[in-house]
């Protein structure tokens, strides 16, 4: 055989590096952008972009450098950074903060003993993904109840060690807190940064800018949901000199971020997503989002006991609709969704936080697959 053949063939042999290969199932996604399913799906630009990443050698502090001054010309902002997940991106930002105030402060790290820095949150935006403020060595001190907020006990909360005010985004926000407006109006004179946690915010795309435009210093987008970069990609907006703070604590500096690297490829390939994400026509997809919830309503209202409705504002907090199917009491939403998971094809919906019903996700399924989700719930429901 010749020798190029013989090599073929026993990588055939060895090679296991796909699903198929592994037994593992693909999952039709009408949820969200989860990370326990993998996120997003990346479109052909962006794998095109990693694989010419992939290639070639570069010097990636300039790379580096050079994608961030191009993300932050695209992204309307004075400097960006690409890190490997929005997670990332508040643990690097606290860090930064801590930076900002005690110079150097990570070469004794993680031996502060006494030194304290605090970042402050509303008692009502606390939530999971928080725990990366904890890792970068700062302590989180609460404001507000679960129900409001009030200005004076920012003012209070506020002291020698605080380091920043963080701002989450999402399903967390509610009428009552205290608004992003009055949080930059008290930390803006007493020159407190105020970061916000923008990670599943787009659309819109010009979330990219507003949150920086409107006074907080940096805004933080994950590049694995709807902007459909690599999923190990993150993005960080914003101020200058917090982002160069940033670049240094990150890998391939030793030190606080060198854990959290990111590759040339995903650089470069969360570069084509935005650049793609600021080019796609919304509009369009919205279309495209809201027949999708229209032909579910219309397929599913009032078979089998089930009530279809249109679901807005969703209650992740984004402005795309969903279709909200109530289930007859005859049927627990949890197990619905198990039997919808563990059938064939495996198919993830979401529940409905405050009623006995699923969450039908327009924005992640692919076309074709509507009518897949309708003939399975319809099934389940027996
Ligand atoms: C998804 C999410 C994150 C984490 O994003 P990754 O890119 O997966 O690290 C952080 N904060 C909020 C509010 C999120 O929704």
């Amino acid at each position: 055989m010749d020798p190029s053949k013989l090599a073929q063939s026993k990588r055939k042999y060895f090679m296991t590096s796909s699903y198929d290969s592994l037994g593992i199932k693909r999952v039709i996604n009408a949820n969200a952008t989860l990370t326990k399913l993998g996120g997003s799906l990346m479109p052909e630009e962006v794998i095109q972009a990693m694989v010419e990443a992939s290639k070639t050698f570069v010097d990636i502090h300039q790379l580096q450098q050079t994608v961030g001054q191009r993300l932050a010309e695209l992204t309307r902002n004075e400097a960006a950074y690409v890190s490997c997940g929005a997670a990332t991106g508040l643990l690097l930002a606290t860090a930064a903060c801590i930076e900002k105030k005690s110079k150097n402060a990570y070469e004794r790290f993680p031996q502060w003993g006494k030194i304290s820095n605090e970042v402050i949150v509303q008692k009502m935006h606390r939530n999971s993904y928080d725990y990366a403020i904890l890792e970068a060595g700062a302590s989180i001190v609460e404001i507000g109840n679960q129900h409001q907020t009030l200005p004076d006990e920012l003012e209070n909360a506020i002291r020698n060690q605080t380091i920043a005010v963080f701002w989450f985004q999402g399903a967390m926000n509610q009428p009552s807190e205290l608004s992003l407006d009055q949080v930059i109006e008290i930390c803006r004179p007493k020159n407190i940064p105020v970061i916000v946690d923008a990670a599943a915010q787009l659309p819109p795309a010009s979330n990219f800018w507003n949150f920086t435009h409107q006074g907080a210093d940096l805004a933080i987008f994950s590049g694995g949901k709807d902007l459909s970069g690599p999923q190990a990609s993150g993005l960080i907006l914003g101020s200058k000199e917090l982002i160069e703070i940033i670049s240094g604590l990150g890998a391939p500096h030793h030190g606080i971020g060198r854990p959290m690297k990111v590759g040339k490829e995903e650089m470069m390939g969360l570069l084509a997503a935005v650049e793609r994400y600021l080019s796609l026509d919304h509009e369009q997809l919205f279309e495209t989002y809201e027949a999708r919830v229209t032909y579910w309503i219309n397929e599913l209202d009032g078979l089998k006991g089930l009530r279809a409705i249109r679901d807005y504002p969703n209650e992740a907090g984004q402005p795309v609709a969903r279709t909200k199917v109530v289930l007859p009491e005859s049927h627990n939403k949890d197990t619905v969704i198990q039997d919808l998971l563990q059938g064939e094809p495996m198919i993830s919906v979401a529940p409905s936080e405050t009623e006995n019903a699923l969450l039908l996700n327009p924005m992640t399924v692919k076309d074709g697959e509507p009518s897949i989700i309708k003939e399975r719930i319809l099934e389940v429901m027996g």
